[in-house]
Formats: structure tokens, C-alpha cells, sequence
């Protein structure tokens, strides 16, 4: 990491936080942590946000510190820096994208290897399991003590973007980051508690439908699984509660690729894709404006559910050997 990031916080004062939009662990843990740090060095920060929080990742946002664009238009500020965190491209940032006219002072922080470099300053690390690892680095380099409040974000930066320390982006670094964060007295079992044993009834009955949805192609290595609006009204669900529901259809005995189809609207349909082995989904994702990781990556495609099947599973049949 180049020493030239940290004079970037010098004499600016009033500094913007950008999670992407349908946001999960890292991109709201990441920013929580940042947020902390930056108050530390007396800074006015702004997490700014308009999409809903997952329910398992609320408790980080306790004296909410995130506020909608709305909120932060009324204060009348004009930024000094924005800071833009998890976000591949300038898509991710959804309708706060125009944010990025009031300052050309953009940092762009991001561990994706579809990242556009979209910011005047980029601190882009493929090889970070997390932007917590990147965070984390960022505020060893700037001197600033991780008290138990950062540790905690960056903690569940680290355990939900690595699928608690399971997928092959964790290593002996993620593992090193982890434990310094443990030592820090975060308290850990809470945390874990809240992450991923605290899932709304709403969310396991809507499991029950998704799972009904599931489809096996190409003699069983790909698996399709759905999230309709039908689905969520029924089960009284957001989509925002619908992350993670992807794995059971990934878990399953002989599938290298999973792909779980949300539909947003009639037309709109939100894409994931998971790999187990060596695909390399985000080439699928980049191929429709979208992009990730080699094995989790996501785009949105404008069509209906069951045209965005057959344009996928076509795409993967001209790829898949
Ligand atoms: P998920 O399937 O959990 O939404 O996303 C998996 C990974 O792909 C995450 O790293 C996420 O940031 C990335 N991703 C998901 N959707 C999009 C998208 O529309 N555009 C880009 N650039 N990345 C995405
Ligand atoms: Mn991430």
C-alpha cells in the first residue's frame, strides 16, 4: 500500500461513506469500521445509504449511523472526500451515484478483480478475502488504536465475505487479521449469534418455497434456484433477508455452479452466481455489466425470470467443459 493514501485524510474535514446497494457484511462492516476510525481523528463522517440492512447485520448499525441521501441533503455539506467501499464499478452505488458530482475527491476502496478503478484514488487488493483486510491495513498504516467498536465491524467484514473462514480467499493473513481482532476483546460468541443464528422465521419459511424452486442442468453440475416477488409476499420477506439462501443450492453433492435468480420487479431480475471449484463466475457476471469474485459474483439483467434462465443457462453451455 502506497504511503500517499494517508495524506488524504489530511485537512479535509467532512468525508462521505459509500457501502454498495442490497449491502451484506463486508460493505457495512467495512464502512461502520472506517466510520469509527475516521471520528477518532475528529473527522465529520457520513455513512450514506438508501437500501435496507440485512436483519442479522442491524446490531452494528445500533446509533444509526447510516443515513438515507435524503437525510444528508438537508445538512446542507459539501464533501471534502468521498470514500466509496465493496463497490466494483460506479452501478453499485445505485442512486447515489450522482453523490460523486459534489466531489471529485473519490477514494475507492475495493478487493474485487472486476474493480473499474473508477475513483481519482484507488486501494484495490484482489488478493484481500475482504475490504475489512484492506481497512484493517489502512488503519495500522494511519496509527489509528482498533478499539473493540472498529474490531467488531471489521471482524464481521472478515467472517461473512470469507463464509466464516471456509472459501478459498481466506489466508494466513485473513486468519492473522482475525485474531488480532479476537484479541481486541470483541465478544466474539455475540457476534457469531447475531450473524448467523438470529435468521427471521419469515426467512426459513420463504427457504421451504426456494427450495421447492430448485433445478439441476447439465446431469447435475449446475444448480437454478429462485427467489420470485410471489415468494417474498407470501412469506412477508425483503428481498434484503435473502442473502445467504444461495449456498443450499452451491452445498448440493456434485454442483460446480449455483445460480439464484431474485426477482426485484416484472422485468428486473438480480443474478448470483457461486462456484466450487475453478469456473470463474465473474466472467458470466462481467459478460452482462456485472462482476465479483472468481467464485461468487452477481449482475442484473432486464428481462423475465424464466428468459434470464435460458440466456444463462445458454451462456454457461458455450462455457462450461
Ligand atoms: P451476491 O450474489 O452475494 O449479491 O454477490 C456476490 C459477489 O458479486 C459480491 O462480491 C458482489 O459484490 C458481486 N456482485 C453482485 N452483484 C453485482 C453486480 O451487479 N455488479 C458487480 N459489479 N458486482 C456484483
Ligand atoms: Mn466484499
Amino acid at each position: 500500500m502506497n504511503n500517499y493514501y494517508l495524506e488524504l485524510f489530511e485537512g479535509r474535514k467532512n468525508i462521505i461513506i459509500l457501502p454498495h446497494i442490497l449491502p451484506d457484511g463486508d460493505t457495512i462492516g467495512s464502512s461502520i469500521a472506517l466510520f469509527y476510525a475516521l471520528k477518532k481523528l475528529e473527522k465529520r463522517v457520513y455513512i450514506i445509504l438508501n437500501d435496507k440492512l440485512p436483519s442479522n447485520l442491524k446490531f452494528l448499525n445500533a446509533n444509526s449511523k447510516i443515513i438515507t441521501t435524503e437525510d444528508f441533503e438537508k445538512l446542507s455539506i459539501k464533501p471534502d472526500l468521498i470514500i466509496t467501499v465493496d463497490s466494483s464499478d460506479i452501478d453499485r452505488l445505485g442512486d447515489r451515484a450522482y453523490l460523486l458530482d459534489l466531489c471529485s475527491e473519490v477514494l475507492n476502496i475495493d478487493h474485487h478483480s472486476t474493480n473499474t478503478n473508477y475513483g481519482k484514488y484507488n486501494l484495490v487488493n484482489s488478493k484481500a478475502a475482504a475490504c475489512g483486510e484492506i481497512i484493517y491495513e489502512l488503519l495500522k498504516k494511519l496509527k489509528i488504536y482498533i478499539d473493540k467498536d472498529i474490531a467488531t465491524a471489521l471482524y464481521v467484514a472478515l467472517s461473512t465475505d470469507t463464509g466464516s473462514f471456509k472459501y478459498s480467499n481466506t489466508t494466513p493473513s485473513t486468519l492473522r487479521i482475525a485474531a488480532d481482532l479476537i484479541e481486541k476483546d470483541i465478544d466474539f460468541s455475540f457476534i457469531n449469534t447475531e450473524l448467523y443464528q438470529n435468521k427471521p422465521i419469515n426467512k426459513i419459511k420463504l427457504l421451504s418455497d426456494v427450495l421447492n424452486s430448485l433445478e439441476l442442468h447439465f446431469d447435475g453440475k449446475l444448480a437454478v434456484i429462485y427467489v420470485t416477488n410471489d415468494m417474498l409476499k407470501k412469506n412477508k420477506i425483503d428481498i434484503s433477508d435473502t442473502d445467504g439462501i444461495i449456498e443450499y443450492a452451491r452445498d448440493i453433492e456434485g454442483v460446480n455452479i449455483a445460480v439464484l435468480l431474485k426477482e426485484f420487479s416484472d422485468n428486473t431480475i438480480k443474478v448470483s452466481l457461486r462456484s466450487k471449484y475453478d469456473f470463474d463466475v465473474s466472467i458470466i457476471a462481467k459478460k452482462f455489466g456485472g462482476g465479483g469474485h472468481k467464485k461468487a459474483a452477481g449482475c442484473t439483467i432486464y428481462d423475465t425470470i424464466d428468459n434470464v434462465k435460458n440466456i444463462l443457462l445458454n451462456t454457461f453451455r458455450e462455457n462450461f467443459r
